[in-house]
This record gives C-alpha cells, structure tokens and sequence, in this order.
C-alpha cells in the first residue's frame, strides 16, 4: 500500500462556476474542496485564499498528434532546490535501527540512481552529518508543534546543528511514537512528512519519519528507507514549500489524483513504487523531468531492461482555473450530465519490439470538507474490452476510454488516473501513469 504523504502547503483551486477552492489541510495528505459559503478550514499554514472569480473557457485541443502530447508533464520549479544539502539524521536512544538507517543515508545521497536525480533540480552536492542520538526517551505522542519545538530547543542547546537554510533534520521516530497532526495519525493517515520551521531567522526544513511495524519484522527497514529517501528528496527539492511542488500547464491539476506533484509523490502510485539497489537498500522512485522530456519512463531509476512506456489519456478540453492566485490552463474532460463520452488512450514504447502493455482506468475522487471519502461517480470502460475493467493492447495503437458519471461529484470535479503494466523478461511487472481531471455539468 502506498502511504500519503504530506507536506505543509495550502494549495487552492478556484474555477468559476466553483465558487470553492481546493487546499491541503496540513496533516491530512488530502485535498480537500470547500464548498459555495462554506467555512473554509484553513490550515493556518500561510497562503491567501482565492476568492475572486476566474473565467472559465472550454475550447477543443487540437494540437496534439502522435503518440504524445505537444506539452509534457513537468514539475515546475517555481525557486530552487537546496543546490548544497546537508542531511542529519536523528534518533531517539535504544533505536536498533539507528546504525542501519544512518548508513543507508549516508549510501543513498552517495550512490543511489534514485537520489542521483537530484542533480537535475540544481543539487551540485550533499553531505550528512553525524547521527544524533537525543538523551530523551520518545514520546508516546507527538505533535507538529512539538516536533518544530524540539528541533529550535536542540538546536539552542548545540545537540543539533544551527540551521542554515541547507541543513534538514531527519527525525526518526520508533514504533511507539504517534506523531499527531490535525485530523491525521501517523502510520493510519500519512506514512512520514516533510516540514519546515524557522530557528534563529533561518530555515529549518525538517523530516519526520515514524516506525510502523516492529524492528523484527523484514519489511519495516524496507518501509522505513523507503520513506526516508522519499522525504529526504521532497526536502532538497521543496524544503520550504515555494520550490518543485506544482506542475506545468495544462498539468496543473495533478496535484489532485496524486497526493501533491513533489518529486517522490510524482512516482508514489506505481505497482513498483520502490526500487532495491545492492549495497544501498529500498528507495523511493523520483520523478525526472529530463527523462519525461525526453519521453522516457520519469521514475528513475527504471527497472532493468524495461523499455519506455506509456499510455496516455488525451483530454479535450481546457479550461482556465485558480490555482492559489494565478490562473492557469487546465486539460480535462468535460462530461454534460449522463451523456458518456469517448477519449482516445494513446499507447507507445521505444522499444525496437513493441510490447503488450495493459491499461487499466481507476477514478480517485477529490475529498471535500464535508465528504472526506466521496463516492466514485464515473464509470470508466474500455470500448475495446466492454465487459473488463482493463485493456491490453500493443504499443502504438490507440485505445478508447469511455467515461460517464452516474452523478456530479460535489465539487463538479473528479479524477482518475491510467496505468500502463508491462511484463519485464523473468515476469516482474513494472509501470507507468498519466492523469486525468473530469468535469461534470
Ligand atoms: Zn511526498
């Protein structure tokens, strides 16, 4: 199962007729829709609220031919990344893992083709500290806050290193920990988090990482690292929240099917989300840029021997939203009451033979306010394969998604995402996504 992840930006998404806007409640890895003259619950987390209308336009797209679209999908760095980071981890006594999780830091900044992605978002070099081992007991239960006051305390009193903008304190919690954020339990709600605070005037991002399993079971280390390399690179490449966390348009709603665009949540949704690299242990996939441009499978590192492969939604219709306090060109599908409609999936490979790739269509619904866990409203099938939930095609034909909704979603909005699966030589699956926003009026 993969984890939500979050992190600490509001976000907000107006598009008239809405009259509500979209934010990420601290804590609840969800985004949530307010409603017409609801009582926003605003996370307190900064950010203005967008109330003023946007104007709305559909108009066909008809510019895009071949297998992709004319624009790729990128996260776009709005300010740097952390070009020089300096990463400290951070234990609490008795933690057995302490000498595990202190090495496998030190060896992914150092070697991972996973953190190596780095270097594309401008990290020229990456350092970690000495571990750190607090004096105090953990506590049973923990909040945010209190976490952003440990870290100024420890900082006061020399345990940690002063903050400097570039240093992340990476806080390893064990199993008897629950870190409390609004609405939202550790290991229940989110997996781990990134923050950040200010100590002495200067930035102190920071990452959070609980135990959710025991130290003797084999999968805890795996989850563990896992969640430390995805937090570790959400904070090098958005250690404030203002730098690669949103996405280029007409991508700009794709924070919605995925838990945010950061450059670990961009690749949390894979079947094969996490990638084991000898010598090194169990990472996150990142998401590339440069690879996507290059029409490439964009969570590196890629599986051996599996080609580039994509099936890709070709959405209709753009539609201009407010995205905080910019407007923003937006694909989609509009969908006119009950009346279904077809988008072709368009399905590519480079490889020189090309593969069956299945195709599966899965609706995630936008939470709101009032509706944390809405009900799916679309029904999503193949006009290839009427009767199955999913398609499999070969590489360079195209399929055809039918969409229609069986009622509005409370805000007009919903979501799906595609997958694409291949099966590698030996039988291992490995995958790809695209996603997709519908409107239903
Ligand atoms: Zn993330």
């Amino acid at each position: 199962m993969a984890w939500v992840e979050t992190s600490r930006r509001p976000q907000r998404w107006k598009g008239k007729p809405l009259c509500s806007w979209l934010l990420h409640a601290a804590g609840l890895g969800l985004w949530l829709w307010a409603g017409c003259g609801g009582t926003a619950m605003d996370s307190g987390d900064g950010g203005s609220r967008s109330d003023g209308g946007a104007t709305t336009s559909d108009m066909a797209t008809t510019i895009n031919t071949g297998s992709f679209p004319t624009t790729l999908p990128q996260v776009q760095p709005t300010q740097g990344a952390i070009s020089q980071p300096h990463i400290v981890p951070i234990f609490f006594p008795n933690n057995t893992l302490r000498t595990q999780l202190t090495s496998y830091v030190q060896n992914y900044v150092a070697r991972s083709a996973s953190y190596a992605v780095m270097a594309e978002y401008g990290v020229t070099s990456t350092t970690v500290g000495t571990a750190v081992q607090l004096a105090t007991s953990p506590p049973v239960s923990v909040t945010d806050d209190d976490i952003q006051a440990l870290i100024a305390a420890r900082v006061g009193d020399g345990t940690f290193p002063a903050a400097n903008g570039r240093t992340i304190y990476v806080l390893f919690y064990p199993q008897g920990t629950t870190i409390n954020r609004p609405n939202a339990k550790s290991c229940v709600d989110f997996g781990a988090y990134h923050g950040w605070t200010k100590v002495g005037g200067q930035d102190a991002p920071y990452a959070v990482i609980p135990q959710c399993s025991s130290t003797s079971q084999p999968g805890t280390l795996p989850a563990l690292t896992v969640a430390t390399s995805h937090e570790i690179t959400e904070a090098v490449t958005d250690p404030i929240g203002v730098s690669l966390y949103e996405m280029n348009d007409p991508y700009s709603l794709w924070f919605a099917p995925f838990s945010g665009n950061e450059v670990a949540d961009m690749c949390e949704w894979l079947s094969d989300t996490a990638v084991t690299e000898v010598g090194i242990g169990t990472s996150a996939r990142i998401w590339s840029n440069a690879a996507m441009r290059n029409k490439k499978n964009p969570c590196l590192p890629v599986p051996a021997a599996a080609p580039s492969f994509f099936a890709i939604p070709f959405l209709p219709d753009l539609r201009t939203v407010q995205i905080n306090s910019s407007l923003r060109q937006t694909e989609l599908v509009t969908l006119m009451g009950s009346t279904p409609r077809t988008i072709e999936v368009r399905l590519s490979s480079d490889s020189p033979i090309p593969p069956m790739i299945t195709v599966d269509a899965q609706e995630i619904p936008i939470a709101t306010l009032s509706t944390p866990s809405p009900a799916k409203v679309l029904a999503l099938t193949w006009q290839e394969a009427p009767a199955a939930t999913r398609v499999t095609a070969v590489a360079g034909s195209t399929v055809h998604l039918q969409l229609s909704a069986s009622s509005a979603p409370l805000s007009g909005y919903t979501t799906f995402r595609v997958y694409a699966t291949i099966t590698l030589p030996g039988g291992a699956k490995t995958q790809t996504m695209w996603a997709g926003q519908v409107n239903v009026r």
